[in-house]
């Protein structure tokens, strides 16, 4: 017997009922597991706590905070902390349960976790922004934890906000606790090659799935939607390989350049300004008109529920790849899918970051710290194996690539499921 949940109202493409969807169609290829899947369609745990703190002006603002555990079967939770004015429990929830998939995809040892808090951090000052992060490590700290729940960084935060992390929930434990959160400062026990690693990962298994549909990179036409961590690493492996950034878009504006973007230079401008809008290597174009831009290969990386079904129907790239969380709604997926669009999925194409936080966590238990080629080596031999795993099970069944993770991931969570069994 199931219920739905009486605290989210889910709609067809919004993030929870996306995700429920995509659950769904896994269903008919998890044979006698399908009798577990239930689990997956709700949050183990999910903490909404208040934030307040004091801003400079000595008033009290309060923000409204979350963590949420999606499925702790395979181990610790694990998944990031986004600050943005739109997250909601919803949003998280869908955010922690794609941990869940995208961990189990990769074989990480991992459950999924997300959290977020409902800010926009451009309005704080840098202390502020410090005692948000502390108020909501501490208030988090109940549930998080080296042994139980990793937080990382996500959209809006960074290595500086997970030190902070870092150092709230030490000082609350009265120990030295790197292990809790990763993508710290190398400093930290953070890893050589976690900031880049998302997009290398999005980078490693793009080229893998270039090759599959004879997609020569060299000369390919690139857009990539969201210029930061994820966007920017990706854009600049892809243009390392010869491939061409014709397109870019973020919250600062929309530009293209036929010719390619020169990548020292843009990424100079973002780092100048906040954002690739005003960048003088190319001309500006109106915000809708990035899904029609003529390319090979699309690179979401900002958001979710950016490709909807009528923006898919103008895609022109042979190729997408979901650097960003759940940025493809479940209509759109079929469109492509009909329109001959090849899309990895976010759960396998953006499982980089996650993969080498996994090494980050193992590097401070053990205290001894890899060279940045043997992380990388090691990434690409997961991302590689994983995509190959996903690729086989999609030609068996023939399904899409997401569905195929899906299958993959979901035999790994409700195989580990049954065996631990239900407690008491
Ligand atoms: P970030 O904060 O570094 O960058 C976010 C980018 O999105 C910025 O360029 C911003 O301008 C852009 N953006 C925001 N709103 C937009 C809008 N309305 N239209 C267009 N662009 C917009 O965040 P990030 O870490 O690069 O994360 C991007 C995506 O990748 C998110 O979906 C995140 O969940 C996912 N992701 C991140 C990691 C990681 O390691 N950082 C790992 C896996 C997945």
């Amino acid at each position: 017997m199931s219920s739905t949940l009486s605290y989210v109202t889910p709609t067809a493409d919004s993030p929870w009922g996306t995700y429920l969807m995509q659950v769904d169609r896994v269903v008919p290829y998890l044979g006698p597991l399908a009798r577990w899947v239930e689990t997956l369609k709700r949050p183990k745990r999910a903490l909404i706590v208040d934030i307040p703190i004091e801003l400079d002006n000595g008033e009290v603002a309060h923000f409204e905070g979350y963590r949420v555990q999606h499925n702790l079967s395979r181990g610790p939770g694990k998944g990031g902390v986004r600050y943005h004015p739109d997250v909601n429990l919803e949003e998280v929830m869908a955010l922690a349960a794609w941990m869940s998939i995208k961990n189990a995809a990769v074989n990480l040892p991992y459950g999924g976790a997300k959290g977020g808090i409902r800010v926009d951090p451009s309005k704080l000052s840098h202390k502020e922004l410090e005692r948000m992060t502390r108020r909501y490590t501490s208030e988090i700290g109940i549930i998080i934890g080296p042994q139980r729940d990793i937080p990382a960084p996500d959209v809006n935060t960074n290595p500086q906000v997970m030190a902070w992390m870092m150092d709230t929930y030490s000082m609350n434990t009265g120990s030295a606790a790197t292990g809790v959160v990763t993508g710290k400062p190398i400093h930290l026990g953070g890893s050589l090659g976690r900031v880049k690693a998302t997009g290398r990962g999005v980078f490693v298994t793009g080229r893998e799935a270039a090759r599959r549909i004879n997609l020569e990179l060299d000369g390919a036409r690139v857009a990539v939607q969201g210029f930061g961590n994820v966007g920017s690493a990706a854009a600049e492996l892809f243009g390392q390989a010869g491939a061409r950034i014709v397109a870019a878009q973020d919250h600062t504006g929309t530009i293209c350049n036929s010719k390619g973007f020169d990548l020292a230079d843009i990424t100079a401008h973002v780092r100048a300004t906040g954002g690739v809008g005003g960048f003088k290597g190319a001309e500006p174009m109106a915000t809708e008109d990035f899904w029609d831009v003529d390319c090979d290969i699309l690179i979401p990386a900002a958001l979710e529920g950016q490709i909807t079904a009528a923006r898919a129907n103008r895609i022109k790239a042979k190729l997408v790849l979901e650097g960003a969380n759940g940025p493809t709604v479940p209509s759109a997926d079929d469109i492509m899918a009909e329109r001959g669009i090849l899309v990895v999925p976010d759960v396998i194409c953006n499982a980089g970051g996650v993969t080498v936080s996994y090494f980050e966590w193992v590097q401070d238990f053990s205290s001894f710290f890899w060279t940045e080629d043997e992380i990388n080596l090691r990434l690409d031999k997961i991302m590689i194996g994983a995509l190959k795993k996903i690729w086989d099970t999609a030609d068996r069944h023939r399904i899409t690539l997401r569905t195929a993770t899906f299958a993959v991931a979901c035999e790994r969570i409700l195989t580990a499921r049954q065996e631990r069994g239900l407690y008491p």
